[in-house]
């Protein structure tokens, strides 16, 4: 891992973070300024890498089949729909150089494409952010079993 790295240290738990699910090599946690509320980012823990195309591809598999299980949790947490987006590089719009795939959940008859505008849909609050967090827990957990 990468001691200056921000995604490397939230992985570590040296920078907090709200989780929302978590396993020996992957973190997802919430988005600190959503596009929509729930917005959660999917990180490795094993390894630093920047983008998709210098992550070894065994990284890479696990990450995708963890944004999965984060998509289906949202779907059994009563959402209707969830956007993947997995931005690389800066003129790709990629902001932190740490890959991570972006899982999206998209309100029941929240029709139309997704808006890609960083924190358009804030939390009211701390309370609200938590209820989320908690929402999609309760969903990956239901979804899993
Ligand atoms: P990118 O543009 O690199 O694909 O996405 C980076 C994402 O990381 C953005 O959506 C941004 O809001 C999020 N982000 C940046 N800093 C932090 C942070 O300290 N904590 C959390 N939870 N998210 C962050
Ligand atoms: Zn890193």
């Amino acid at each position: 891992m990468k001691s200056d790295c921000l995604f490397c240290n939230i992985a570590a738990g040296t920078i907090p973070s709200v989780k929302v699910y978590e396993t020996d090599g992957v973190l997802a946690f919430l988005d600190i300024s959503p596009v929509e509320k729930g917005h959660t980012l999917v990180i490795s823990k094993r390894a630093h890498s920047e983008t998709l195309l210098d992550t070894p591809p065994e990284i890479a598999d696990e990450l995708l089949a963890a944004a999965r299980t984060v998509a289906a949790g949202m779907m059994a947490a009563g959402f209707g729909g969830v956007n993947i987006v997995q931005n690389n590089f800066p003129d790709g719009g990629q902001a932190v150089p740490h890959i991570h795939f972006h899982v999206i959940p998209r309100a029941k008859g929240r029709t139309g494409p997704l808006v890609w505008a960083s924190g358009s849909n804030p939390y009211a609050d701390e309370a609200e952010r938590s209820a989320f967090a908690a929402r999609l827990r309760e969903g990956i957990a239901q979804a899993a079993s």
